[in-house]
């Protein structure tokens, strides 16, 4: 037997007890005649005492002991003399009397503590060292509970969980695939999903009535750093829903998450229709954490004679509470905040209400105080408080507004991460106008059902169609999103052709779901969370890195088996590939 306990579970009740513990040498002290070591293991922290008085051969030995050998010990528990309140195992020690190196280790290239000096990179190379740190390790472990906490919900409430298969044909959903060329079907590929979503349809016209899965999803997509080429959604269908029924479940299944794994009692879910969240917060997941609600003020500003504001399409403003007092400086930093090119504005105008009931802005040139007096009443402001408007081309104008009111959440520390404000976002439109090509995109995929009072808007005005899609929103952070399905063959049909596609290629394409639809295709519908942010916001990072237990870096390479790699020609060759001579020069394909 390796070991009879862990380590992380020994106190004054185990006195006097002989235990013996196997784990990692985490640190190691050495003080006159007596030598500390703490073992670790993924349960807790230990100490060892080596003392030269009871046990001089034992003490001896243990000078060829590094940090992260792996040994055995044996001994007996005693109180310490100096404890440590910090951990669960700091009232006892174990003095040795027996020990065995199991496997010794070399130097760890970073310091496996919470705070560590450690590179990403480097981190990721060695990620099975990052994962002893209590840090990463507390990370992988709250992810395995939101897994369990989920499971037993959609258990308990009839759901079946199946897997759906990793080599499929390419869903659309609005991201490029990942491929996988085919040896047995020379010159053909599998896609890899970029979510189950048309298997899950087709477990709805097989009968399952309720399906989950937590599923691993793959979108080839440029990264950032809350994306990961792979990544998991808890991925759920239903038969027989309207939107209303869906929206509970998951709801349900949001407050179970908060209560058993956070302890929190999560406040009514508001719901907001996607035209209100762009009219009032200019984003179709605002952060309602806080207020600072966007307020218009074209029809009061316009026609003073200041230019920039008589040629814009919209003038809109926000309300800072108490910011009347800011310093030129702070204000010039909001000026250069809304100038960055990630939020590209030319300027931004402010007016500052003062205590003393004076309003000043940076345009005094064009207006007087009772025209600044009617923006202060239109935007509720009051003495003491700062307004800031931009303006511009309306869309454009909303998105920059939008930025500038989440920097001011967080200047005014509005932003929380222990307060957890979640909100529906409904009605979503159907379609979106995309410039470039010229043509129309689901703007949640081709399967969701448009408002069956929009449908006529179908032939006459498409962009204005509403679909019957939803997502959920926490603290600012688009957490899952879904959506009503079409279950009907020309309602389907119908769709592709908004999406431009022939007959030909939807049948080609998607005839096997559409097919589906005439063997009698319940109503149905759905969403899917995205995991590994759920996992990250429960755990206070931005970072979903943090939580997966080998996540690729920002170029989508794992840093640790070093891929995307080049393959042998022999492999090459079978497949039927090849590489442009560029490519296939020396090793293959360099980063
Ligand atoms: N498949 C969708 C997605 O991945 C979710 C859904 O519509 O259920 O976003």
């Amino acid at each position: 037997m390796y070991r009879t306990h862990t380590c992380g579970e020994l106190n004054k009740n185990n006195l006097s007890q002989t235990v013996t513990l196997a784990g990692w040498v985490f640190r190691i002290r050495h003080l006159s005649k007596k030598t500390f070591v703490d073992l670790r293991d993924r349960y807790g922290v230990t100490q060892l005492l080596f003392s030269e008085e009871t046990n001089l051969e034992l003490y001896n030995k243990i000078k060829d002991l590094g940090r992260e050998f792996v040994i055995q010990v044996t001994g007996k528990v005693i109180e310490r003399s100096s404890k440590n309140p910090e951990i669960p195992t700091g009232e006892i020690e174990i003095e040795a009397s027996e020990f065995n190196i199991l496997n010794k280790a070399i130097v760890p290239p970073f310091i496996l503590e919470d705070e560590t000096d450690g590179g990403e990179d480097l981190r990721m190379k060695y990620r099975y060292l990052d994962i002893r740190r209590n840090a990463v390790k507390k990370n992988l472990l709250l992810r395995h509970q939101m897994a369990k906490e989920t499971r037993k919900y959609l258990d308990a409430q009839n759901f079946v969980e199946v897997e759906t298969p990793v080599l499929i044909k390419s869903t659309p959903e609005g991201a490029r695939d990942f491929v996988v060329p085919s040896r047995m079907n020379p010159g053909q590929f599998y896609a890899l999903p970029q979510s189950p979503q048309t298997f899950k349809q087709l477990l709805m016209v097989a009968g399952l009535d309720k399906y989950y899965q937590i599923v691993k999803c793959f979108r080839d997509e440029d990264l950032r750093a809350d994306r990961q080429p792979e990544f998991t959604q808890i991925d759920c269908e239903m038969s027989f829903v309207e939107q209303e029924d869906i929206l509970n479940m998951f709801e349900g299944l949001t407050r179970h998450l908060f209560k058993t794994v956070k302890g929190v009692d999560l406040a009514e879910f508001p719901r907001m229709t996607y035209a209100e969240a762009m009219k009032y917060y200019g984003c179709d997941k605002p952060d309602t954490r806080f207020e600072m609600k966007f307020v218009e003020i074209t029809d009061i500003a316009k026609g003073k004679n200041f230019p920039v504001f008589d040629s814009s399409e919209l003038i809109v403003g926000i309300c800072a509470k108490g910011c009347s007092e800011y310093s030129r400086k702070q204000l010039d930093a909001l000026v250069d905040f809304v100038k960055r090119p990630q939020v590209g504005a030319k300027g931004l105008v402010y007016v500052k209400y003062g205590t003393d009931g004076v309003l000043k802005s940076s345009v005094d040139k064009f207006y007087a105080q009772e025209d600044l007096k009617k923006w202060a009443d239109a935007m509720g402001a009051q003495q003491g408080d700062l307004l800031l408007v931009l303006s511009g081309e309306a869309d454009k104008t909303r998105k920059q507004l939008s930025e500038l009111r989440l920097e001011m959440g967080t200047q005014l520390g509005l932003r929380d991460p222990n307060v957890f404000k979640t909100l529906w976002v409904l009605d979503f439109p159907l379609l979106e106008w995309n410039e470039e090509t010229n043509r129309f995109f689901a703007m949640h995929h081709p399967f969701t059902s448009p408002k069956l009072e929009d449908v006529s808007l179908l032939d006459t005005d498409p962009g204005r169609v509403r679909a019957n899609a939803y997502d959920l929103v926490i603290n600012g952070v688009e957490i899952g999103g879904g959506s009503i399905r079409i279950h009907d063959r020309k309602l389907q049909k119908r769709m592709f052709e908004c999406l431009g596609f022939t007959d030909e290629e939807a049948q080609h394409q998607f005839g096997f779901l559409m097919n589906a639809f005439e063997f009698g295709a319940p109503p149905h519908g759905g969403l899917a969370l995205g995991f590994d942010r759920l996992c990250s916001m429960f755990g206070g990072s931005s970072s979903i890195k943090d939580y997966i237990a080998f996540p690729k870096n920002n170029a989508g390479r794992d840093m640790m088996i070093d891929t995307p790699s080049s393959i042998s020609d022999a492999q090459l060759k079978e497949l039927n590939i090849h590489l442009s001579p560029a490519l296939s020069e020396g090793e293959g394909v360099k980063f």
